[in-house]
């Protein structure tokens, strides 16, 4: 369970400060599939990266399950705490040019002191669960779009994540594999995974469970459910 309380997010120096989140009330409960979108600028992608503990907040409470994230959480702390519990898929893929798709799946666990063979091993697995058996040993550029965010989902899930969230994950790719990619994230939330995703796409949102509004910093909905 994700739970923000009167979230507020700054950037930038005192003079020039921007007041990003303006007191965000959300909650996100085990095994649900939400979207979140709003219009450019929203603080979408602030919000993901606070719940996925890349960035920090200034004011509030979040609650991660059983843990408080306190609003400086140190990176040591927020690092350790990612790899337990959170998985992130980017727009860009975010994949290492010269790893082929087992070794950028299998990256994650290489900080945990797994051997290599186990590692390779789990690699495969999820890459045969995201439909890419066949393309383990190619490299990033050998791949469409499609595949290489199958292969960030493969790695998002290596350390048995409960939470996957995923920033715009069909931004760069086109309708029909928009659609194959959404197929793998219900395949991944029917294995009882929390996923957030943020989207300005409303076929997305349909596909979701919930979709929370963010305007201008604020939930302005967080209860809508989108219909075809
Ligand atoms: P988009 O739909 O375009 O991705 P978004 O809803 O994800 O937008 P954010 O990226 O969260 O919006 O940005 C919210 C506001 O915060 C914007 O005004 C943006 O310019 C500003 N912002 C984001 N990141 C930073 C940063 N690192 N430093 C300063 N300002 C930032
Ligand atoms: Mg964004």
């Amino acid at each position: 369970m994700i739970e923000l309380n009167n979230v507020h997010k700054y950037y930038g120096e005192k003079s020039s400060r921007l007041h990003v989140l303006k007191g965000i009330k959300a909650r996100v409960e085990t095994g649900e599939m939400v979207s979140i979108m709003g219009s450019s600028g929203s603080g979408k992608s602030t919000l993901l990266n606070i719940l996925g503990l890349l960035d920090t907040y200034d004011e509030g409470s979040y609650k991660l399950g059983d843990v408080t994230i306190s609003a400086k959480l140190p990176e040591v702390k927020a690092a350790q705490l990612r790899n337990q519990f959170i998985g992130f898929v980017f727009q860009s893929f975010n994949l290492l040019p010269f790893k082929n798709a087992t070794e950028n799946v299998a990256l994650p666990l290489y900080y945990q002191k797994v051997s290599r063979k186990e590692r390779n091993r789990r690699a495969n697995a999820l890459l045969e669960m995201v439909g890419l058996g066949d393309r383990a040993g190619h490299m990033p550029n050998e791949m469409s779009g499609g595949q290489k965010q199958r292969v960030a989902i493969a790695r998002a899930l290596i350390t048995d994540p409960k939470i996957i969230l995923a920033d715009e994950p069909t931004g760069a790719l086109d309708s029909s594999t928009t659609n194959d990619i959404m197929a793998v994230f219900k395949e991944v939330h029917s294995t009882g995974k929390t996923i957030v995703i943020v989207t300005h796409e409303h076929d997305i949102a349909e596909q979701t469970e919930r979709l929370i509004w963010l305007k201008d910093g604020r939930v302005e909905d967080a209860n809508l459910k989108v219909q075809g």
